[in-house]
């Protein structure tokens, strides 16, 4: 899904909308760095913004293709307000809604971009750099949603084969050990 999702080559133009796969973003008031799966941009004459190469004006609504369902948590909602602040920022344009497609369930699920979504994200953001000022890795919080992170390789290398908790305790033994 992600191969055909990132092929920069699909961007294209179709009933009015302007879809661009595999868009780079970034904040410098957050810290945040990434690429959108796609952002879609729809005609708004009233408050949209001008895109190079085409008429008219346009709002963006970035949309995420997430192989699973519907979390109960905010994580994956988090993530489109993250990339909708971006392209806030990056277009100098307010970005109302988003959307997650999952692939479990083949259904679009909008993201309303209110206040406090934009808030905790924002709180997230500066916790995130505050932890990375500080040098100090978080210890992983493992879950059942670590058998689908792509980062579970670097945060839990041994999950495989034994538990995280196991891992990290003799991980964190080892450190004991040689203070
Ligand atoms: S593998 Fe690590 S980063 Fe991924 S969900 Fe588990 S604890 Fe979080």
């Amino acid at each position: 899904m992600h191969t055909r999702v990132h092929d920069q080559e699909q961007s294209e133009c179709q009933n009015g909308v302007v879809t661009m796969r595999s868009l780079p973003l970034r904040s410098l008031s957050l810290g945040l760095y990434g690429v959108a799966d796609v952002v879609e941009f729809h005609p708004d004459e009233e408050n949209g913004i001008l895109i190079k190469g085409y008429l008219g004006s346009y709002t963006p609504k970035p949309i995420e293709y997430k192989h699973g369902k519907s979390k109960a948590n905010d994580c994956d909602r988090l993530q489109l307000c993250a990339q909708a602040l971006c392209l806030e920022e990056m277009l100098g344009c307010r970005v109302g809604q988003a959307e997650i497609f999952y692939g479990e369930t083949r259904r679009r699920e909008r993201v309303f971009l209110e206040d406090t979504l934009r808030q905790k994200t924002i709180n997230l953001c500066a916790e995130m750099r505050r932890l990375y000022d500080s040098g100090i890795t978080p210890p992983p919080q493992p879950s059942p949603a670590c058998s689908r992170c792509s980062l579970q390789q670097i945060c839990l290398p041994t999950s495989s084969k034994r538990s995280a908790v196991i891992y990290w305790k003799s991980v964190l033994k080892g450190l004991m050990e040689g203070s």
